[in-house]
């Protein structure tokens, strides 16, 4: 699942922003200014930011420049109500991928959103590979010696953070940041849930399985 980062202090724009992207399984954090914001995008793993220009504490140019500088290359889709030229060059210089002028059309931001992050995901893999089965990451389809396994979208969210850290252990917490908003507020042991639908799923073989716990700590997905 993505994860967007909405950094805009009218409440009312950013919360229709965050429950419109749910719709379409989107996951969205909120700052509510520029210094929050900068927090959030320098700590936490974001595939898009979504960005007003005028914000307390830090403006969007600056936060933009200020991102940059410290090499965090998230795409950056910058929200303007000046509609001038001047505005709009002195965004995408200041580092925005792209510019939207308020007020705008939900379908158009989205477009965007789906646009900047196609552009992102070009660079990175269109699929994942682990002992005979295939993540296609643009098809969502889960291949397994040959055979197609349906997943949910929250269990196929979970394999693929599985898989993009393959070798690695990954956290409960981990998990559950990545496939909930940010401040989700729930037990991590639902985390556990989804791994054991998983593994009636793709865990066949439980000589060899795939899903590996490492008791207290987390999962892991070996590639041997
Ligand atoms: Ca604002």
């Amino acid at each position: 699942m993505m994860r967007i980062l909405i950094i805009e202090d009218e409440r009312k724009v950013a919360s229709f922003i965050k429950k419109g992207l749910a719709e379409e399984y989107y996951a969205a954090d909120i700052a509510c200014d520029g210094k929050e914001g900068l927090r959030l995008a320098e700590t936490e793993e974001y595939d898009l930011i979504i960005m007003d220009i005028m914000l307390p504490y830090i403006d969007g140019i600056s936060l933009t420049k200020e991102l940059r500088k410290r090499k965090v290359a998230t795409p950056i889709l910058m929200l303007t109500v000046k509609d001038s030229i001047e505005a709009r060059v002195e965004g995408l210089d200041a580092g925005a991928d792209d510019y939207l002028t308020k007020p705008f059309a939900f379908e158009e931001l989205v477009a965007r959103v789906r646009a900047l992050l196609r552009r992102n995901e070009k660079s990175k893999m269109s699929s994942l590979k682990v002992k005979g089965m295939t993540l296609d990451l643009l098809s969502h389809r889960v291949i397994k010696d040959g055979k197609e396994i349906i997943l949910t979208p929250k269990e196929f969210a979970i394999l693929e953070y599985l898989l993009r850290n393959t070798n690695k252990v990954v956290s409960r917490t981990k998990l559950v940041e990545h496939v909930y908003d940010y401040h989700f507020d729930t037990e991590t042991n639902i985390i556990d849930v989804y791994i054991n639908k998983l593994r009636s799923k793709i865990d066949t073989d439980t000589e060899n399985p795939l899903i590996n716990t490492i008791r207290g700590v987390g999962y892991i997905i070996k590639d041997d």
